[in-house]
């Protein structure tokens, strides 16, 4: 907790300068560690998304691909109507 500020008036000049720096201190550090949660967060989302991607798209018929806009020319050629599905899926606005 940081020193209230009667208390701070009260102190010598010496004193109430290193108070305020350990108040300012304890603020930083009550800062960072909020921080700590969404640093937590993000490298385990980006983990799983390297993951993801070493493990490329599968197509039900069993070949991998990188990434799922490899496999689109695959999936419009072997399986039309699940290309059309994505591609309604994906942007609604196309038509
Ligand atoms: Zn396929």
């Amino acid at each position: 907790m940081p020193y209230r500020k009667s208390t701070l008036r009260r102190m010598t000049p010496e004193a109430r300068k290193l108070a305020k720096l350990v108040g300012e201190l304890q603020s930083v550090a009550r800062r960072l560690k909020a921080l700590v949660p969404a640093v937590q967060s993000f490298e385990m989302w980006e983990r799983a998304d390297k993951k993801r991607q070493a493990r490329g798209v599968f197509c039900n018929c069993g070949i991998r691909f990188a990434t799922l806009s490899e496999a689109l020319p695959h999936l419009q050629e072997k399986h039309p109507e699940t290309y059309e599905a994505l591609k309604g899926g994906g942007d609604a606005k196309e038509t």
